[in-house]
């Protein structure tokens, strides 16, 4: 159910076990691709006795309910790619923001140690290709499976047993899939329940900690939860402020995988690699100086907590007159933009707003801006005020669904941007 990434790595995994094309039908809503793109026709046409779900699709639609209650069995991508594992040691991380920084700083350490350790799940590699490729023994058995798990996989992996795992943050997102911000939390919270060892939590995620007593509660009993700052003693040796990532979001991205990592075995000596790492693109991927003008491409920035991250790392850069340019917009998904209004009145910040929620982001959080119906007109003005020593942040809030296929798209189209702008001068 979902002919996204995970949906066809999902089909291509039971296709090398074996299993019949009759067997396996694809359904989506939105693809001309699939089978079957009306629940009705599916189950009339096929009867499916199990339904593979994508992340993308709401377990909570009617037609899966009733589908649950009649005995059809409900699973997903990473449940299927359990089914192969023996020996493999598993990290789970989740959170709303920081799940890719920090799967990707573990899973640098971890690689640097045994080339053979397999980093993916919501973030690069799906890991139903990670079991097929086991099964078809294309790709040795890892010994470190590093998983960045979204909520919505949460949700739905029951044959999923963590060795260790980590939440990064909680903070508003996704509210246009949860009937309520607590039920969003709970969704992340579910990894506890899947862990039979360490857990590493972010203590400077102010939603995550106050929420201390209810995690404690969640917790298996086999599953002991470390709270962790960049400041924990344990920490002091890694000397983690000097890492290559900027800004102080992953400072605490860096502790959360070093803490976790310590508490799995690894040695402090062999975590190089979380201070040598230098970053993931898109997320506040310092993208170069021109004209002496700065600019950094924050594209997956899709929560008002990693808009205010990136202009706190942005701000103690501008002084005297020089400004951050800041492009705010994209699809609104319930986001609290109200948030933004701390920014209001800093001589030092320049608003301007793009595409769907060009007009709903001033009207909630009170800034004040230009407006623009697409993110090349948006650009152009940035470049008419911009001045030398200036930052252009490009960090939106909104998702890239009002005009883009994705983050990356969208924000390849930002640096396509400043490379065009450059080029023709
Ligand atoms: P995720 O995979 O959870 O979406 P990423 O690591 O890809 O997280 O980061 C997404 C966005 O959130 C980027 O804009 C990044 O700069 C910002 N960010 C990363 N870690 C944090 C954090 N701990 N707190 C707030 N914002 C963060």
């Amino acid at each position: 159910m979902g002919l996204g990434l995970s949906g066809e790595s999902a089909r291509s995994f039971l296709l090398s076990l074996g299993y019949p094309q009759k067997d396996i039908i694809t359904f989506d809503e939105k693809s001309a691709q699939a089978q079957a793109s009306d629940p009705n026709e599916l189950f009339r046409l096929y009867q499916p006795q199990t339904l593979v779900i994508s992340p993308g699709v709401p377990l909570t639609k009617d037609w899966i309910v009733a589908a649950a209650a009649r005995g059809v069995e409900i699973t997903s991508e990473i449940n299927l790619a359990c089914s192969i594992l023996e020996s493999e040691i598993l990290i789970g991380v989740t959170g709303s923001v920081g799940k890719s920084t920090t799967v990707s700083l573990i899973g640098a350490v971890l690689t640097a140690l045994d080339k053979n350790t397999f980093v993916g799940g919501n973030l690069g590699t799906a890991f139903c290709d990670y079991a097929r490729e086991v099964s078809t023994g294309k790709r040795q058995r890892a010994k470190w499976v590093v998983l960045e798990l979204s909520s919505y996989q949460l949700e739905n992996c029951k044959n999923l047993t963590l060795s260790g795992a980590a939440i990064t943050s909680l903070t508003p997102n996704h509210l246009e899939r949860y009937s309520s911000l607590e039920a969003y939390y709970e969704s992340k919270m579910k990894i506890l329940t899947l862990c039979k060892g360490p857990v590493v939590l972010n203590q400077e995620s102010t939603d995550l900690f106050s929420r201390k007593n209810a995690l404690e509660k969640i917790a298996d009993k086999n599953c002991p939860l470390f709270w962790t700052t960049p400041k924990n003693n344990s920490l002091e040796n890694l000397n983690l402020s000097s890492a290559r990532l900027v800004g102080k979001h992953n400072l605490q991205n860096l502790a959360v995988a070093a803490k976790l990592l310590l508490e799995l075995g690894i040695p402090s000596d062999q975590m190089k690699a979380l201070i040598e790492f230098p970053g993931l693109a898109h997320r506040m991927e310092f993208f170069g100086t021109w004209n002496e003008i700065n600019f950094i491409n924050d594209s997956k920035a899709t929560s008002i907590e990693s808009v205010l991250m990136a202009v706190d790392s942005c701000l103690p850069n501008v002084t005297g007159t020089q400004k951050i340019h800041l492009l705010l917009g994209g699809r609104d998904k319930n986001l609290p933009w109200h948030e933004l209004s701390r920014l209001a009145g800093n001589p030092n910040i320049l608003f301007y707003f793009f595409g769907e929620s060009k007009d709903l982001i001033p009207k909630c959080s009170g800034l004040l801006g230009s407006t623009f119906t697409n993110l090349d007109g948006c650009f152009s003005a940035v470049m008419e005020k911009a001045q030398k020593k200036d930052w252009v942040l490009f960090s939106p809030g909104g998702t890239s669904l009002d005009h883009f296929k994705n983050f990356e798209v969208r924000g390849d189209f930002f640096k396509n941007l400043v490379q065009k702008h450059y080029s023709v001068r």
